[in-house]
């Protein structure tokens, strides 16, 4: 078929110059079929979401089980099991306090519902002037336009939406946190100090504080100190700022537990799940959000009430290939797997050096090598490509994010393509 290139419109890309994306014939477990060429390893879980990987039989009936009872029912004034069921798992897996699901279409949105709700939570608390986010340095939250201004346009690390500065609210920015995942309590202590003289100053205009939990994804893979996360979220609430996980990348184990909020003493106000809670198969996201800020949408008139209602709001498909995916997790020991992937990931870069290398980071099922020059990384795309692995480095750091059904051959032969491209150089 020969078709027409700039028909179809690409994400991130410069089409004067982009050379033509790989055509995808096929997808089978952890291999893609690319441009004829079969087997090759994604090392990234597409965007890190197909944890189970491709045309599994589980999730593939799942879905086909539904779709022969309804594909799509709208959410407003009907209901359904599936949605239903994923919102009881979801508030069952999560901390106490988390009771109330919104669903929604995609990460992106999922955040601008998180967002929308801080905000009227304060104006139902007749707190209006408390309009303001504090967000970190290299955060992502999505491409739609509120969750666009929590890039910092004064990041050293450029926001892909600089360019809107002028178009967007300006929110407030704490440094992104650098101690790495380790880091010992005396170690964060500067960082929360700044952070805390941060609330200090703004708290009254600030609404609520959003990060994600323990990992920066998009902005580079950074990880960060539980320790750290848990002592800023005690200070928000000291300083009456709620709290948003976006979980979107973090959840469902990417990080080594289910979810990164488990490795804290303290719990969120309101957290985000996407991408791989419906194990990629659809586009699906969960706002949830405790019985205090639900509460707070209650009144005698719609004034009130949350207005926002995505036309594909808890889509019965999306639902219940989520429901699923979520079994499977459980039943199967992916925690188990994942920590086997962490350790073999250990294995092979925590003591690799190379003078083109900055740092190496591995946490849960998700590996990062960070160079000092983007350019270093160069060609690596073509060469991994041609010895069977797809990556696709971001800002200057080459990063594997494997679906969780990975075995250790097809692992060893990921990490191989990384460590002979720069021991090669
Ligand atoms: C991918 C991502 C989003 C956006 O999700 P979409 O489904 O692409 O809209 C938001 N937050 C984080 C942390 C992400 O990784």
């Amino acid at each position: 078929m020969t078709v027409r290139r700039d028909h179809l419109w690409y994400p991130y890309a410069q089409h004067a110059r982009m050379r033509t994306p790989l055509q995808v014939q096929k997808a089978q477990g952890v291999y893609l079929t690319v441009e004829g060429q079969a087997g090759v390893i994604d090392g990234l879980s597409s965007w890190w979401c197909m944890i189970h990987g491709y045309n599994h039989p589980l999730l593939n009936e799942a879905i086909t089980t539904q779709l022969h009872m309804f594909a799509h029912v709208m959410l407003g004034g009907l209901t359904h099991e599936p949605a239903q069921q994923l919102a009881q798992t979801l508030v069952e897996m999560t901390p106490a306090p988390l009771q109330h699901v919104f669903f929604a279409d995609s990460g992106s949105v999922g955040c601008e519902v998180a967002i929308k709700m801080a905000l009227q939570y304060w104006i139902n608390q007749h707190e209006p002037q408390k309009k303001r986010l504090i967000a970190l340095n290299r955060g992502y939250h999505g491409d739609t336009f509120g969750v666009m201004a929590l890039g910092n346009p004064e990041d050293d690390c450029p926001s892909m939406h600089r360019l809107f500065r002028g178009h967007m609210p300006h929110h407030v920015f704490l440094p992104s946190p650098r101690m790495g995942f380790d880091a010992t309590p005396a170690s964060c202590e500067a960082e929360l100090a700044h952070a805390e003289a941060v609330l200090r100053a703004h708290h009254q205009e600030c609404a609520a504080f959003i990060c994600e939990p323990l990992m920066q994804g998009a902005g580079g893979f950074n990880f960060y100190s539980p320790y750290f996360l848990n002592e800023l979220v005690v200070l928000c609430k000291r300083y009456n700022v709620l709290v948003i996980f976006d979980e979107v990348a973090t959840g469902f184990g990417r990080t080594g537990t289910f979810f990164a909020l488990d490795r804290i003493a303290t719990s969120p106000d309101i957290v985000v799940f996407g991408k791989a809670l419906t194990a990629g198969y659809s586009g699906h996201s969960a706002t949830l959000a405790t019985t205090a800020i639900f509460d707070a949408f209650k009144g005698d008139t719609m004034a009130t009430a949350l207005m926002h209602g995505p036309t594909f709001m808890g889509n019965p498909i999306a639902c219940a290939v989520a429901q699923r995916s979520i079994d499977i997790m459980k039943t199967a020991d992916y925690l188990a797997k994942i920590a086997g992937i962490e350790a073999q990931l250990k294995a092979a870069f925590m003591a690799f050096h190379h003078p083109k290398v900055k740092e190496c980071r591995v946490l849960g099922a998700t590996l990062a090598v960070e160079v000092y020059h983007p350019a270093d990384l160069e060609g690596l795309q073509a060469y991994a490509l041609k010895k069977g692995v797809w990556l696709r480095p971001i800002l200057g750091v080459v990063y594997l994010t494997p679906p969780y059904i990975i075995t250790a051959d097809e692992l060893d032969q990921c990490c191989g393509v990384i460590n002979s491209w720069f021991e090669r150089q």
